[in-house]
């Protein structure tokens, strides 16, 4: 490291952190002429020829990295029209790329994916009454323009247009013509203020005791607090009193939502709460809206971002308080190029911010039930606050729970629905209730075999089946996306031997439990809840609508339909198939099965009349199903966390998987070969594998698993970095690495 000053001004050099994908322990920085940056701060963004194009980097350190300067050195090329990163969002990324082992370069590319935020803002002519317009001789729609703006503030063409029915073409003609005036503005859109009293709503004695606990450590820097309460509680009236706070303090907020683009009620209820629409961030906002965002968080602009996990990425610079709204759900890990659980990050970047967090949920995640002190002996200290609200508000009961043995109320072949469930959906018919009908299968079926040869319709690309999705008249595979159209049943085709017409569906999925719905009920309104059937935000808007007013009998659902969403006439809940989270094995099967379950019977009965909810399984003897039908959640999770202690498991250990992907299957046998050589010995560590991964073959490239898991006091990203380091892997084969994995496919 040379000092700055022992250098002539003009030969400056800084390390810039560049947006390549290549993982190491540090940063991966490289040296640049300073140029225009000679003296700007610590992450300041800069663009920076690299190879022969042009990124954006991080300015991460003054003076080169090489104690002998590279005599041919790039230039930076330019700076961004921005402020730098705070001191503790460049803390963060790093963290993020330390834990993760995600390569630095690819987190800082996260956090920089709004480009157009880095040029000063554009300009935008506006319009404004001009000189007197002799008025006899105006058109009628210039008559209109030039009224409007007598009475209204100038505006641009096209808005103007809008608001007086007329055309651009003539607000510029009139300009042309003399008669208005226009003028050169920066544009930029303003963030609508929340106001903190617009509608606040009388909270009752047991949410006063929680806002009150909360807000004595609101001040006071990091802390961390499970919200822990069953659906109906008031979870949301109690952080939204907390938001109150921090709007009235001038601060900027983080809610992270998992699945924002079904959060169409929860935006309306912040609206109601605070009479403006929140500002939403997800990555297919329009380009000039991440624009503004972006620029407005490094401003330090008040404002409560609602997002999903890419909010965290966010460079906010007056940070007052997170929220992770539903931190149970397994939709916070992202599984691609930076594997990372936006949770977890996101009370880390609380912890750097020194702001508190909130964590909401009706069903914690095993994690956070440790991290409160629960479950745990004396040796465990507790972490988060842990605050709970045990009733529905206004009395509304949770629903009686009951189990359906399938063994013995068994459904015709081809049906799905047990006699039970049949007699229990006419009643709730009868008395023009609701019903929900969940199976988390998308689709019409999950297989198809070939009657004549028994083959299976798979995928070419990928060791899976292919599902038959009638509405949209295609079989697809659900890893890569591969779609191949849906001949008429006679037509149909087996890829394997040919024959015509032999082609039969295996396994529900939604589209066919509708089917029987519609034979059963020929007389009521049905619809399909999937991700399918509500791709698109208009339409999922309007379904949305149609079953909150009642103009639906029975919903059939996948997990979207069970989430998170209001109806207030839904009194029935159905699991068509309760066993089917349980199968597989996976570390958190029991505890998803008994979270996904609860959130789909709490559908049921949100308003006063009781629900019930009817699940069918084929061991309904199984401790999660005891659990859910005696409603003892506590129990549940306290038999899991000792499950997974003698187990020792997460979050008693920590877990990392090593996936190898290569399109050459005996390449990637030799470097998985090669890898297990060079294991790394270490007392209490395991390595597991190689294995062919249970799903061995995605996208044509193949895939072998190494899993790790160590004490939690172990420095595993060390042990990783050492064993990756010590093997040589060929650029055709990709090693993903995945700290606390939440997928074992
Ligand atoms: P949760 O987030 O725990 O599921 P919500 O905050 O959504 O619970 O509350 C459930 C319902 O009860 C909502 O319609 C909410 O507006 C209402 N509610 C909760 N607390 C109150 C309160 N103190 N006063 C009026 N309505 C409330
Ligand atoms: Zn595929």
């Amino acid at each position: 490291m040379t000092a700055d000053s022992q250098m002539p001004e003009q030969q400056k050099i800084i390390q810039v952190a560049v947006p390549l994908p290549v993982r190491g322990e540090g940063l991966l920085c490289y040296d640049y002429l300073a140029g225009p940056a000679a003296d700007s701060p610590i992450g300041t963004i800069v663009h920076v020829p690299l190879g022969s194009r042009l990124v954006w980097g991080l300015l991460m350190g003054h003076g080169s990295s090489d104690d002998v300067p590279s005599p041919r050195l790039k230039e930076v090329a330019a700076l961004a029209d921005s402020p730098p990163l705070t001191e503790a969002h460049l803390r963060f990324l790093k963290a993020v790329a330390s834990w993760t082992m995600a390569p630095f370069g690819m987190v800082m590319r996260m956090m920089l994916s709004t480009p157009s935020a880095f040029q000063p803002p554009a300009t935008e002519t506006i319009y404004h009454v001009g000189q007197r317009a002799d008025e006899t001789q105006l058109t009628p729609k210039r008559q209109r323009i030039w009224s409007f703006l007598e009475a209204n503030p100038p505006l641009p063409a096209k808005e103007l247009a809008q608001e007086t029915g007329t055309s651009p073409a003539i607000v510029k003609a009139m300009a042309k013509a003399g008669l208005l005036e226009s003028y050169e503005v920066p544009k930029q859109a303003i963030i609508a203020q929340p106001n903190p009293d617009h509608k606040p709503v009388t909270l009752t004695a047991a949410q006063q005791e929680v806002v009150a606990g909360i807000k004595g450590h609101l001040l006071s820097g990091y802390s961390a607090h499970l919200l822990d309460g069953v659906t109906g509680s008031g979870k949301t009236e109690v952080y939204f009193e907390l938001v109150a706070d921090q709007i009235r303090a001038g601060k900027q907020l983080m809610i992270l939502l998992p699945e924002i683009a079904l959060t169409a009620a929860w935006q309306s209820r912040f609206e109601a709460r605070f009479g403006v629409k929140p500002v939403i961030w997800h990555s297919s906002i329009s380009p000039a809206k991440r624009r503004h965002i972006w620029r407005a968080c490094l401003a330090g602009e008040p404002m409560v971002v609602v997002g999903a996990r890419s909010a965290l990425f966010l460079p906010f610079t007056s940070l007052g308080l997170i929220i992770i709204d539903e931190e149970h759900e397994a939709a916070f890990k992202q599984e691609d190029m930076v594997f990372y659980h936006a949770r977890d990050m996101a009370v880390q970047r609380a912890y750097i911010e020194a702001v508190p967090v909130i964590l909401a949920t009706a069903t914690p995640s095993l994690e956070s039930w440790v991290n409160a002190g629960q479950g745990t002996d004396a040796r465990q200290s507790q972490r988060y606050h842990h605050w709970q609200l045990s009733d529905r508000h206004g009395g509304a009961r949770l629903p009686q729970i009951e189990m359906i043995d399938l063994k013995r109320d068994k459904p015709a072949a081809g049906k799905w629905l047990s006699a039970h469930l049949v007699e229990a959906l006419q009643e709730t018919l009868a008395a023009g209730k609701q019903s929900l009908l969940y199976l988390n299968r998308r689709g019409y079926a999950p297989l198809s075999i070939c009657e004549s040869c028994g083959a299976k319709a798979t995928c070419q690309a990928c060791d899976s089946w292919l599902v038959t999705h009638r509405l949209s008249g295609a079989r697809q595979c659900h890893h890569c996306g591969f779609r191949t159209p849906l001949r008429p049943p006679a037509e149909d085709q087996c890829d394997d031997c040919g024959a015509k017409g032999q082609m039969r569906a295996y396994g529900p999925g939604v589209e066919r439990l509708a089917e029987e719905v519609g034979h059963l009920f020929p007389e009521a309104r049905y619809c399909v809840f999937s991700s399918d059937t509500m791709a698109r935000p208009e339409i999922a808007a309007e379904m949305l609508r149609a079953i909150t007013e009642g103009e639906v009998d029975i919903i059939i659902g996948t997990q979207m339909a069970a989430k998170g969403h209001h109806f207030p006439n839904l009194t029935l809940v159905g699991v068509i198939d309760a066993d089917l989270g349980l199968a597989g094995g996976d570390l958190r099967a029991a505890e998803r099965t008994y979270q996904i379950l609860s959130q789909a019977a709490g559908r049921a009965g949100r308003t006063s009349t009781d629900g019930r909810a009817m699940l069918q399984s084929y061991e309904p003897d199984n401790a999660v199903f005891k659990a859910l039908a005696s409603g003892d959640r506590d129990r549940f999770l306290a038999l899991e966390t000792e499950l997974r202690e003698q187990a020792e498991m997460p979050p008693f250990t920590r877990l990392a998987a090593l996936i190898l992907q290569g399109p050459d299957e005996h390449q990637l046998l030799q470097v998985a070969k090669a890898m297990a050589e060079a294991k790394p010995q270490f007392q209490q560590v395991d390595i597991w594998g190689p294995t062919p991964a249970p799903i061995a073959r995605i996208r044509g490239r193949h895939r072998i698993r190494f899993l790790i898991r160590s004490p939690k006091k172990v420095n595993l990203q060390q042990i990783l970095h050492g064993w990756v380091a010590d093997v040589k892997i060929p650029s055709q084969i990709h090693l993903q690495i995945d700290i606390d994995p939440y997928s074992f496919l």
